[in-house]
């Protein structure tokens, strides 16, 4: 498991660099083949995604792992694969590279023991994940729905490896402010400043978060003005939702795409939309996590259960209808952080826990 955690991290795959993806993706394609895998490659802009398939029939339960990660080419040189005290440290082992890695042993095990179920097995590897899973979401979506349950092993949280029963849902908007440029010092009175107008706005967007029902509002990002002397006529600003439904996430958005200038004159433009559903803790995600608890007991490991605000594509499957756990991948801490590892020790019951699902 080591060696190929090794292999993978060396192969970096930063979102959007087609090249470097293609070879991880070649990679995980000859190790799939290697286990019997039906493999097929499927083409995108970003890189290609891919499909393993194991046995036929007409139930099939997927695994879902993305193989690109947050970290740009060159990261590895800074940051190369070491191991220290029990812990693996390189840029993606702990999101998703080790969980990809216990995932694929698990598939393996079941194989090599001969308990790999009737029905189907599904190995889907992403390489756009992190950038939004713009090219693979409608593939994730129609695999999902023709599958029994998913499986996501994206890192769990905490050292306890707790998975995720909920993940907020995501929105992302651009907001830009038109005013009126003047001479600061000869014509203010004639200008119409777009960074004032932006300033209220900012302090109307915060506003909208709300600690009670954990809707968030993050202006992430701004830029206005020209030079200093010059009332500025253009500003904007880069704003984050997340809202644990698609209720509060809806209206939230409305309040953003509906804004109102402040400032006469002003005139405002607000773009975007919701990027992923919640990840909501339904009947049937519950009773597939119940079941991966009792399994997790018999293994002498515990699997509690969290609530996170960051987003998976574990979103999109539950989102369907399909029983989905997420989160079942590496222990270990410091996703998209430089502090990054993974423990090792959790890599082989965590891969039993995903094998004897699969088994099931
Ligand atoms: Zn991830």
């Amino acid at each position: 498991m080591i060696a190929m955690l090794h292999d993978m991290v060396d192969m970096e795959s930063p979102s959007g660099d087609k090249q470097a993806l293609e070879r991880l993706t070649q990679y995980m394609a000859n190790r799939f083949t290697g286990i019997g895998a039906a493999v097929e490659f499927l083409q995108s802009n970003a890189g290609g995604h891919l499909r393993a398939s194991w046995g036929s029939g007409s139930e099939q339960a997927l695994i879902l792992c993305h193989l690109d990660t947050v970290w740009p080419a060159g990261e590895l040189a800074r940051r190369p694969f070491r191991i220290e005290d029990g812990r693996a440290y390189g840029p993606g082992v702990y999101d998703m590279k080790g969980g990809t890695v216990q995932a694929f042993f698990a598939l393996k095990a079941i194989i090599e023991l001969n308990t790999r179920p009737e029905s189907k097995i599904v190995f889907l590897c992403n390489t756009d994940e992190e950038s939004g899973s713009m090219s693979s979401r409608e593939l994730i979506e129609q695999e999902a729905r023709r599958s029994r349950f998913v499986l996501v092993p994206e890192p769990a949280s905490g050292p306890a490896g707790a998975v995720k029963l909920t993940r907020k849902g995501w929105g992302i908007y651009h907001l830009t402010v038109t005013g009126r440029s003047a001479h600061a010092g000869g014509d203010p009175k004639k200008g119409i400043s777009a960074v004032t107008e932006l300033a209220h706005q900012i302090l109307k967007l915060q506003a909208l978060t709300n600690d009670s029902t954990g809707t968030t509002v993050n202006v992430g990002v701004i830029a206005g003005g020209t030079v200093v002397n010059v009332v500025p006529d253009k500003a904007e600003a880069r704003i984050d939702l997340r809202a644990k439904s698609i209720e509060a996430l809806q209206k939230t958005q409305q309040e953003i795409l509906g804004l109102a200038p402040v400032t006469q004159g002003a005139i405002l433009k607000v773009s975007g939309q919701i990027n992923r559903p919640p990840l909501e803790a339904t009947e049937k995600n519950m009773r597939l996590y119940r079941r991966a608890k009792q399994i997790a007991a018999g293994l002498g490991i515990e699997l509690p259960g969290t609530h996170v605000g960051g987003v998976s594509d574990g979103n999109f499957t539950s989102a369907v209808g399909v029983a989905t756990l997420d989160g079942i991948g590496a222990v270990g801490e410091g996703a998209h952080a430089v502090h990054e590892y993974l423990e090792l020790k959790a890599m082989a019951p965590r891969a039993a826990l995903v094998a004897h699902l699969l088994a099931e």
